[in-house]
């Protein structure tokens, strides 16, 4: 049987150089046995309009759905089998089963084997699904099939899935369990030791930070690697300054820390109230430059705190702090999220199903926020971005930042503003699935 792997775009179009590697496609590559497969990358090269292969596999995210179903519902006509995994379709099987024959929910290993192995027989069941939660240990990414491809010059790693807490507006509990899973150390360390030392390790774990031992295991396993990396991990990281050192000597460059909101009010209402355990926010990013790790902060607004005024204060800290990146985003329902169900249930959503609603634009509001029209959340989500990446902006952060100089931190943090500054006006206004 052979078959096709694809990563789906927001749309019909390619992205240039700032997309990263998908590793949840590594995962089954390294999984397909002795069946033949390719790989396509929807983001970064075209797909042909026929392909050579009996069964097409699809790693769909809300975003991407759109265009995910448009694909699909043209491969299953040409007769191929087409299988679907990843947050959305575990979310939403029954409308991923519109446009699919299968339906993976959750991680895929083990289930992958077997669906191939039942659509070998020609008989896939119609939804894959573990009954617990598999461990970590053997999970292999075959990171071949990235050869060739304009991605970000970076590699991407796993060390756990899970995380501690439970925002509103995240799906990542529903999706992972309630158990937080690591590797094992010696399997992660090999896999480290294989890779290309010059590149920026990035970890996808969506919160790094899984509790003190096992980061302090990991840290300890990555010291004497002498690698650069970078994370996505929660704010409570800066509470210890002794945590902080080790994160910068095991050889941590950036971390992604979800700021989220200056509003208290906001913070309870999102269940992240615990942002502010670590005190103020421009001391965490001082403590954070102080030891060489530049910062990328995220916020969300639209909460039922928010106005234009507190999407203005926001932005005015992000430059105060000299954050080398930001996004500031009006906050998006999706499937699987505490968030969407409520806003479902309190009438407010825009349209329900924006994520394949023809008339949704990217950056378009999706819902009705209590402190401002929604045009004008969206508009002033919008308008922080743009301000964020003017030029003096850029050079006042970057060039004249508070870090400890490091030309590996001034090229990132050069490259990476360039990228988000061209990518806020690429993907506003973009019909999904076009
Ligand atoms: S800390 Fe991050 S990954 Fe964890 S639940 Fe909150 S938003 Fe999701």
């Amino acid at each position: 049987m052979k078959i096709a792997l694809i990563c789906p775009n927001l749309g019909n179009y390619r992205r240039s150089s700032d997309a990263m590697p998908p590793l949840a496609m590594a995962v089954l590559a390294a999984r397909c046995g002795q069946h033949p497969y390719v790989f396509y990358d929807d983001r970064v090269e075209t797909i042909p309009e026929s392909l050579d292969a009996d069964l097409v596999a699809l790693s769909v995210e809300t975003f991407t759905a759109h265009r995910a179903y448009q694909l699909a519902d043209a491969f299953r006509h040409e007769g191929k089998i087409v299988v679907m995994g990843g947050y959305h379709p575990t979310f939403l099987p029954e409308e991923a089963l519109q446009h699919a024959d299968a339906v993976v929910r959750g991680d895929a290993e083990g289930l992958w084997e077997q669906l191939l192995l039942d659509a070998g027989r020609g008989k896939p069941r119609r939804v894959y699904q573990n009954a617990g939660l598999p461990g970590l240990a053997g999970v292999r990414f075959e990171r071949g099939i990235f050869a060739g491809k304009r991605y970000a010059p970076m590699e991407l790693v796993q060390y756990g899935r899970g995380c501690r807490f439970v925002c509103d507006f995240c799906s990542i509990h529903r999706f992972y369990g309630n158990e937080l899973r690591m590797r094992p150390a010696d399997e992660l360390r090999a896999e480290l030791q294989s890779l290309d030392r010059k590149r920026l390790l990035f970890f996808v774990d969506d919160n790094l930070f899984s509790g003190e031992a096992s980061l302090q295991a990991l840290l300890a396993l990555l010291r004497p690697l002498k690698l650069r990396w970078a994370c996505q991990i929660s704010i409570d990281v800066a509470r210890e300054p002794a945590l902080l050192d080790q994160l910068a000597e095991a050889g941590c460059r950036y971390v992604l820390i979800g700021f989220e909101s200056l509003e208290p009010a906001n913070l309870r209402q999102m269940k992240k109230r615990w942002n502010h355990v670590s005190g103020d926010y421009l001391r965490v990013a001082r403590n954070l430059h102080q030891r060489g790790i530049g910062i990328y902060g995220t916020f969300v607004f639209g909460y039922d705190h928010d106005t234009p005024d507190t999407i203005r204060r926001s932005l005015d800290f992000a430059l105060e702090a000299r954050l080398e990146i930001a996004n500031f985003n009006p906050l998006t329902p999706t499937p699987g999220s505490l968030l969407y169900e409520r806003l479902r249930d309190e009438h407010r959503l825009l349209s329900p199903h924006w994520w394949i609603d023809p008339q949704y634009r990217y950056g378009d509001p999706i819902f009705i926020p209590r402190g401002m029209p929604a045009d004008t959340l969206a508009q002033a989500c919008f308008e922080a971005k743009k301000q964020f990446y003017v030029w003096s902006s850029i050079t006042r952060r970057v060039l004249l930042g508070d870090q400890p100089f490091s030309w590996f931190n001034l090229l990132t943090a050069s490259t990476a503003n360039l990228i988000s500054r061209r990518e806020v006006y690429r993907k506003q206004g973009r019909v999904l699935g076009a």
